[in-house]
């Protein structure tokens, strides 16, 4: 995640010697980098022409590596498969206009879409939303925590009703508590809070925007959810998309409290405790009428494999995201092609490293999968898929790697993973990378929810072990200073702008470095017969241990 101009230095050899296991080629890194992030590849947007070329060039380098097609199987065929993985996304936007009335039987207001609210296109399969006087119940953090003891529904029933959410955890506010203090559970997140009102029938989820729990502005929640959206293609689709997903304004949120006879603050702290139940906003409601233009577009994930000498049936997961932005909106500059080198050229280029070393070892005793992945940039979904559509079984599947916009530059004396989770793969990355003198750098800012935010999280959610790798910024030249510019750079003047950009100056012997610490871990757990968990108080465990009669 770094850039500045930054001159190639002495220590930075173009190979980097991952203690006794194989070498990893800076050279190979900056080659595949330099290609992806080309113009000619424009941005790699899923569905387009850039898709082509990269699902091509992914292809050729995994046959090269020695790998396996590992994609869908062909028809008619039981073992024969195809390289690719089809991912059929539904695209959803609102055509014309939002019409949002509140009313409390005094006063009827109308409320401006992007303005007031922010309410996403339905992605429940229907082409027009319509209901008239739906109640607003508040729903506090609208957490359902068997393993924590916490329900704050109590058994009440949403059906035909909106439920008005808080958004981050219990104790988010207080920095104490069952969900992490300050740190943000997966009970905290939107996704969370949209797909449990879902699973509970409710009409609707309107999110309470605040700043600080949120951990960015309005502006944010106004251009992620009022623009084009994307769902993988669902079975079911209104199982997990309740007609209405929305945000509101916080200041407008108190004001509703306050005509329905309630205070949002009160109401807040006893949010905070177990004895919250819902509360109805009594006579406030709100109506609402849009349309929703829903269309299909496929684009596909690239998978190969290492197949297992000994558990073949079982599997690690090496995974990265191929896409970026397409084509966009021009820059300062003109240039429009987002090329996307940093996010994700370095994830790919760092699989198909590690590809190519498998390729080059004997065979580990369970399958290695390389994974990757389209449309993370249009929220997870290529790898959303896989773990809903899984090609190899997740509850053998014993942990997966994942790998989003790695340092370009020389080695790190330390590492991190997106955001906090408590499991035993982190334990193993930590002891593997205290072998080569790297230590553990936690995410500074846990209650921003990066853990649920990358493409390891939808495997994550299903119970398996999963984490996201991130480069160190405390550098072997120049330490923390050096590190922290760079990461600050490149936040600044590059992250999803035309400008991510390969640079011949790139030395790419931190990547070299690094992934002989991610060929370790990957290694050792594809050459054992344990089976790594989620620690027992994380939100994740039941899941994975419903299916442990699978791994005997
Ligand atoms: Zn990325």
């Amino acid at each position: 995640m770094k850039n500045t101009l930054f001159i190639c230095s002495l220590l930075a050899a173009a190979t980097a010697q991952a203690g006794s296991g194989p070498e990893f080629d800076a050279k190979h890194l900056s080659q595949d980098v330099k290609v992806l992030a080309s113009d000619e590849f424009e941005g790699r947007g899923p569905n387009t022409a850039g898709e082509t070329k990269t699902v091509a060039y992914l292809i050729e380098q995994f046959k090269a590596a020695g790998l396996q097609p590992a994609g869908d199987l062909l028809k008619g065929q039981k073992t024969q498969r195809s390289w690719t993985q089809d991912v059929p996304l539904g695209r959803f936007e609102i055509k014309g206009p939002v019409k949002l009335v509140v009313s409390d039987g005094n006063t009827r207001q109308e409320l401006k879409q992007g303005d007031d609210m922010a309410v996403r296109a339905a992605m429940n399969g229907s082409h027009q939303v319509d209901f008239r006087n739906a109640p607003l119940v508040f729903v506090g953090y609208g957490v359902n925590a068997p393993e924590r003891k916490w329900d704050d529904f109590k058994g009440f029933d949403l059906r035909g009703k909106l439920a008005v959410v808080l958004i981050n955890d219990p104790d988010f506010e207080t920095g104490v508590g069952d969900f992490g203090g300050k740190a943000m559970t997966y009970y905290g997140r939107w996704t969370y809070k949209y797909e449990e009102m879902a699973r509970r029938g409710a009409l609707g989820t309107i999110i309470v925007h605040e700043t600080a729990p949120a951990s960015y502005g309005w502006a944010t929640v106004k251009n992620s959810n009022t623009n084009v959206m994307y769902d993988i293609v669902r079975k079911q689709p209104a199982s997990a998309h309740a007609p209405m997903e929305a945000w509101i304004q916080r200041d407008l949120a108190v004001d509703l409290f306050k005509r329905g006879g309630q205070d949002f603050e009160a109401l807040k702290k006893l949010a905070q405790t177990r004895a919250f139940k819902p509360v109805q906003l009594k006579g406030v409601n709100l109506s609402a009428s849009y349309a929703v233009d829903a269309q299909t577009i496929v684009s596909k994930n690239v998978a190969g494999r290492m197949i297992g000498s000994t558990a073949p049936e079982q599997t690690v997961i090496y995974s990265a995201h191929w896409d970026h932005l397409g084509v966009g909106l021009p820059d300062a500059k003109g240039d429009k092609i987002y090329n996307g080198a940093v996010d994700n050229g370095t994830g790919i280029a760092a699989l198909l490293e590690l590809a190519r070393a498998y390729g080059k070892a004997p065979a580990p005793q369970r399958s290695v999968v390389f994974l990757a992945v389209t449309a993370e940039e249009k929220g997870l979904l290529g790898s959303e898929y896989y773990a809903a559509y899984p090609l190899y079984p997740l509850a053998e599947t014993a942990g997966v790697i994942n790998m989003d916009a790695l340092s370009p530059y020389g080695p790190a004396r330390n590492f991190t993973i997106s955001g906090s989770a408590k499991l035993d793969l982190l334990d193993q990355l930590i002891a593997k990378a205290k072998q080569m003198d790297m230590a553990y750098a936690p995410d500074p800012k846990p209650e921003a929810g990066h853990f649920f935010r990358s493409d390891h999280f939808p495997f994550a959610k299903r119970g398996v072990p999963a984490i996201s790798f991130g480069s160190g910024d405390d550098w072997i030249d120049g330490g923390l200073a050096a590190g922290r510019k760079a990461e600050e750079d490149y936040n600044t003047n590059n992250y999803h702008q035309p400008s991510d950009e390969w640079s011949a100056n790139w030395p790419f012997t931190g990547m070299a470095h690094d992934l002989g610490l991610l060929y370790g871990l990957g290694r050792d757990l594809a050459d054992s017969n344990a089976w790594p968990n989620w620690a027992h108080d994380a939100e994740f465990r039941a899941t994975r241990d419903a299916s442990s009669a699978r791994r005997k």
